[in-house]
Parts: C-alpha cells; structure tokens; sequence
C-alpha cells in the first residue's frame, strides 16, 4: 500500500498558505517529515488523518481517496496528534479497553487480549494499572501508539513525539515506532533532525507550505558530502562570518562558536572539510542560498 499525496494546497482563512503544491509518495517504513516549527507538519498531517480540508490536490491511500473516503481511512488510520492528551485519572488498562469499544471490537475476550499485547508491546505492562495522571513524558506517549495501534492501522503518523523526552526515553520510542514500521506505513513529522536520521529509510524537508528535498537520508547526506568545512571562531568574529560565508550552521562547543558553511573548494581562513551530516542538509536547505541565520 502508498500514500500518494499529489499538488495538495491549504491557506488558512487568516491568509496563511500552510501547504503550496505538496507532492510525495509514501510506502511502507519509516518516512521522516522534517521542518522547523511553522513549516506546515502539522497541517500535512492533519489533511492526511482527515481532521482538516485541503483546498486542492489529492491524496490516496491504496484504492482509498482520503479526502472524500474519511471513514474508510479512519478505519485503517492510528494518529497520535502533537498535544495527545489522556483522561489523568484512568488506568491504561481502561482506557485503551475504552477505546477499543469505540473503534468498534466489541466482544470482550478480543479486546482483553488486545490490550494486554498492546500494552506489553509498549512496554506499559508494568504500569498497566496505574493512573495515566502518573505517567511520564515516555510512558504518556508510548501510551499514545498503544491507542494508536488499537485498530491494527495500516497507517500511522505521529505528530513531533518526541519533542520533550529525555534521551532514554526518545531511544525507547523510536525503537517500538522503528518496530512497527517494519509492516506499516509511518509518519513521523519532526523538527529534530537525530530523529530521521536514525530511524527513517525515506524523508522530506518541508519548509513554508513546500517541499524543499524528498529521497533517503543518505542520498541527501551525499549530495553535501565533501562541501561542509568547519571552524572554530571567537564570538566576537561571528558577526564578520556571517557577512562574508554561507554559514550554513553555529553551534558552541566548550563555549565556541563552531561554524559550518558549505562550498566547492576550501573556504579561506583554516576551515576544515568535516564528514557530511544530515544536520548540514537540513540547514541547507532550510536556509537556501543566501542566508545567513543563525542555526543553533
Ligand atoms: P508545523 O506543524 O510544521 O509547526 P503548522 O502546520 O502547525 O506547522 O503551521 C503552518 C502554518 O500555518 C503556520 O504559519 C501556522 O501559524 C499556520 N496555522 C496552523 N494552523 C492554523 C489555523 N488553524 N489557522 C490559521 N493558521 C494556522
């Protein structure tokens, strides 16, 4: 099965254009959407989840026409949105029987043994009879897919999630949604590149309502490959290099600017070519030709 998004538009009654004339094709595995906040992630996603309207374009799902089929997708659809919230006071255990109710596997002895393959395939089993209240970070959204994979989805998109956990728990999930994407297709909109890097077989970048790269993190990594050329400044020389190089980004080290800008040939001045890394693409790209923005 794919996902075929073809041309798809959006502006906002506030004169927003969140989508220009977005296209991608999306199969099985781990696709990383990659965008700074305000690129327009959450819109795609959502159009795509059929929670919102495009203006024009299409999107297909196998023989499915999302925008109009909403129901159809909905049944093969787990969406873990960017601000998930759980009832606090109610156990997992609960709350994903609750739910399985209502996406409709009502004989109770499917849905007990549902749960508890869910709940041990996140790694909540432990917890399983805790408030939700309690949970942390981690455990609040691996909870998240649990409820997402209720209905044993053929697509699954996940909306920032890792945003706000710490390095334990980011590995944890990225883990169980590397897992899944072994028989499905997964979305997973970010703006940490580590993210795509790690985990995602194809990619796009996504800046303001477009498309500014599609293909695989690797073939992206090559195409800087050999450009990148790195060095240590002071801080106060950064503002000179702004004006005089294409920085693509800065970053301290032990308290010192590090700068990388991307070229043909040595840049003057003791640079240092340096391995290509998908952070170098992303900024590239995000801050095009002319730029000179500061990357942190
Ligand atoms: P991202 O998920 O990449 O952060 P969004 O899709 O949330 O990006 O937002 C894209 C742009 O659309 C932003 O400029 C945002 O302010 C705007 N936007 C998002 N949702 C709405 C909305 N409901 N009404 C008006 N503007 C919106």
């Amino acid at each position: 099965m794919q996902l075929i998004i073809q041309n798809l538009s959006k502006t906002y009654s506030n004169g927003v254009q969140a989508l220009k004339d977005v296209s991608l094709t999306i199969n099985k595995g781990m696709f990383g959407l990659l965008g700074p906040n305000g690129a327009g992630k959450s819109s795609l996603m959502r159009t795509i989840a059929t929670l919102q309207e495009a203006d024009s374009g299409s999107i297909s799902l196998g023989n499915i026409d999302v925008l109009t089929q909403k129901e159809e997708v909905r049944k093969i659809l787990g969406y873990l949105p960017q601000e998930f919230g759980v009832y606090p006071k109610i156990d997992a255990v609960t709350l994903l029987d609750h739910l399985a109710v209502l996406k409709g596997i009502s004989n109770k002895g499917e849905r007990k043994g549902l749960v508890e393959a869910l709940l041990h395939k996140t790694n909540l089993w432990n917890a399983r009879n805790k408030n939700l209240g309690g949970y942390s970070g981690g455990m609040k959204q691996r909870f998240g897919i649990a409820q997402a994979l209720i209905a044993n989805p053929k697509l699954i998109i996940v909306d920032e999630p890792t945003a706000g956990l710490d390095p334990a728990e980011r590995n944890r999930f990225l883990n169980l949604l590397s897992e899944i994407g072994e028989n499905t297709i997964v979305i997973l909109s970010t703006h940490i590149v580590e993210d795509v890097k790690e985990l995602c077989t194809d990619m796009a970048i996504i800046n303001k309502g477009q498309v500014l790269y599609k293909g695989s993190p690797l073939d992206a990594i090559a195409e800087v490959e050999g450009k990148v050329w790195t060095k240590t400044i002071e801080k106060a020389e950064l503002e000179s290099y702004r004006q005089n190089f294409r920085i693509i980004s800065e970053r301290l080290i032990g308290g010192r600017p590090v700068i990388s800008v991307l070229s043909h040939e040595q840049p003057e001045g003791g640079f240092t070519r340096t391995a290509a890394d998908l952070e170098d693409v992303y900024f590239t790209h995000i801050f095009g030709n002319t730029q000179k923005e500061v990357a942190a």
